[in-house]
C-alpha cells in the first residue's frame, strides 16, 4: 500500500500518525469521559503544521488537496474519532470559503484558519431542515449595508470552539434553492447566540451546538461570493469535497478497532488457547481486515478523483462515505464481539469506536440520502447511454 502513496502523503500522514499515537490515544478515554473539547491536540495539529491542509498556498494553508486530508484524518481518527472530525470540519467549514468566496473574502478569513488561529464550523442543518436542507428557513433580510439574521441552526460540529461560522440562510424564499446564500457569521457579533450543547453517544470531545440569531446584524461584505443565490450550490460542491473525509474517519476507526481486536484475540485464552487461534474468530478477523482495505481503496480513490479535478464527484464521493461508513460500524461491532463481555464496557477503548462510528451513517446526509444520491446518479447515467435493449418491443414475459 505504501508503495502507492507519494513521498508527501506519507509525510502527512507521518506527521498525522505521531500526533495521533503520542498526543491522542493517551487521553482519548478521558476526552470522551469529559466530553473536552480537544484543544492540546489543536496546539499539537499547529505545532505540527497540520491545520488548513486543504487551504491553497497562497492563503497560508498547506495545499494538499483532498488525499491528504484523507489520511490525517484517517490516521486522528485510528487514535479517536471525535478528534478526526475536530480537525475535519476545519475544512467543511472553510470549502464554502474557498469555492465561493471573493478574493477579498478569501484573504480575510482563510490565513486564521490555515495557521489555526481560528476554528470554522459548517451550519446547514435546522430543527426542521435535516435530510431536507433545501427546507431550511433561516432569514436574511437586506437592511441597507448589512444582512438582518433570524434562525436556528442545529447540530453545528466545533459550534462552541469555532469562531467563524459558515451559516446557509434564506435570502429570496420566492427562489427555492436559488434563494439560499452562504454567510459568514463571527462569533461575539450581537445578536448571535451559541446554544445549547449536546451530550452525544460518541465523538463526545467535539463540541456540537445550537446556534441562535435574533436581528443579528452581518456587513453585506460577508455574503459569500459576494452574490445571492450561490449557496446552496457551493453547500452541494462542499459535501461532495467533504465526504471522503467523514469516510475516512469511518476507515480510521474501523483499522483503529480491527488493530484493538487483534491484539486482544492473540492475548486472550479461552479452552486453553488464544482466542485467535478459533477459526470462527479467524474468519471474522479476515472479512474485517478485508472489508477496511475494501473501504480505504474507495475512499483514497474518490479524493484522488477530487484532487485531480474530475466533474460529476458525487456518486463516488456518495460511494466512499456510504461504503465506509457502512464498513466502520459492522468492523466495530464486530471487534466488541471479539472482547465479548469486555468489549461492553469502558475498562477498555473497543467500545468507544463503535460509539464514534455510529455517527459517521448520519452526519453530512445520512447513508439514506447517500444511496439516494448515488441512484438518482446511476438512473442519470444510464439514460444517456445507448440503449441496448432496443430490439426488445416488449417487457419479457414472466413465468
Ligand atoms: C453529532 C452531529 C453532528 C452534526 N454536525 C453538523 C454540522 O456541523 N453542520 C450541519 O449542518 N449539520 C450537522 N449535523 C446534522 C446532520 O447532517 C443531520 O443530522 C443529518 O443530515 C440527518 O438529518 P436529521 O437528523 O434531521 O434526520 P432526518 O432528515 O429527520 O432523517 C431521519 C431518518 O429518515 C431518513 N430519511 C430522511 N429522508 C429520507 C429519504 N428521502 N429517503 C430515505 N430515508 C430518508 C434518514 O436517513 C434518517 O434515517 C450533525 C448531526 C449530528 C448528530
Amino acid at each position: 500500500m505504501d508503495e502507492l502513496l507519494t513521498k508527501e502523503n506519507l509525510d502527512y500522514r507521518g506527521r498525522a500518525r505521531e500526533v495521533a499515537e503520542k498526543y491522542v490515544r493517551p487521553i482519548a478515554a478521558e476526552l470522551d469521559r469529559e466530553a473536552r473539547y480537544p484543544w492540546e491536540i489543536v496546539e499539537r495539529l499547529k505545532e505540527y503544521q497540520l491545520m488548513g491542509e486543504w487551504i491553497p498556498k497562497e492563503y497560508g494553508g498547506g495545499g494538499g488537496g483532498v488525499l491528504n486530508l484523507c489520511i490525517i484524518v484517517e490516521e486522528l481518527s485510528r487514535a479517536c474519532g471525535g478528534v478526526g472530525v475536530a480537525y475535519a470540519v476545519n475544512a467543511l467549514g472553510s470549502f464554502p470559503i474557498i469555492f465561493g468566496g471573493t478574493e477579498d473574502q478569501k484573504q480575510r478569513w482563510l490565513p486564521d484558519i490555515a495557521k489555526g488561529q481560528r476554528l470554522i464550523s459548517f451550519g446547514l442543518s435546522e430543527p426542521t431542515a435535516g435530510s431536507d436542507a433545501a427546507s431550511l428557513k433561516t432569514r436574511a433580510e437586506r437592511n441597507g449595508a448589512f444582512y438582518v439574521l433570524n434562525g436556528d441552526k442545529k447540530w453545528n460540529t466545533n459550534g462552541g470552539a469555532a469562531e467563524i461560522y459558515t451559516i446557509f440562510c434564506v435570502t429570496n424564499p420566492e427562489r427555492g434553492t436559488r434563494g439560499i446564500s452562504a454567510i459568514v457569521a463571527e462569533k461575539g457579533m450581537p445578536g448571535f447566540e451559541i446554544g445549547r450543547k449536546e451530550d452525544l453517544m460518541g465523538i463526545r470531545c467535539v463540541s456540537v451546538h445550537n446556534l441562535h440569531f435574533r436581528n443579528c446584524r452581518i456587513p453585506e461584505g460577508n455574503l459569500l461570493g459576494g452574490k445571492e443565490g450561490l449557496g446552496f450550490a457551493h453547500a452541494m460542491q462542499t459535501l461532495d469535497f467533504a465526504r471522503p473525509g467523514v469516510a475516512a474517519q469511518a476507515v480510521g476507526l474501523a483499522q483503529g478497532a480491527l488493530e484493538l481486536a487483534l491484539e486482544y484475540a492473540r492475548g486472550r485464552e479461552q479452552f486453553g488457547q488464544a482466542i485467535a487461534s478459533f477459526q470462527g474468530l479467524q474468519w471474522m478477523l479476515a472479512d474485517m481486515a478485508t472489508q477496511v482495505e475494501a473501504a480505504r481503496q474507495l475512499v483514497y480513490y474518490s479524493a484522488r478523483l477530487l484532487d485531480a479535478g474530475a466533474k460529476n464527484v458525487s456518486k463516488i464521493a456518495a460511494m466512499a462515505k456510504v461504503f465506509a461508513t457502512d464498513t466502520a460500524m459492522k468492523v466495530t461491532t464486530d471487534a466488541v464481539q471479539i472482547f465479548g463481555g469486555y468489549g461492553y464496557c469502558k475498562d477498555y477503548p473497543i467500545e468507544k469506536y463503535m460509539r464514534d462510528a455510529k455517527i459517521t451513517q448520519i452526519y453530512e446526509g445520512t447513508n439514506q440520502i447517500q444511496r439516494l444520491v448515488i441512484a438518482r446518479n446511476l438512473i442519470k447515467e444510464s439514460a444517456s447511454m445507448e440503449p441496448k435493449l432496443a430490439e426488445m418491443k416488449e417487457p419479457a414475459a414472466v413465468s
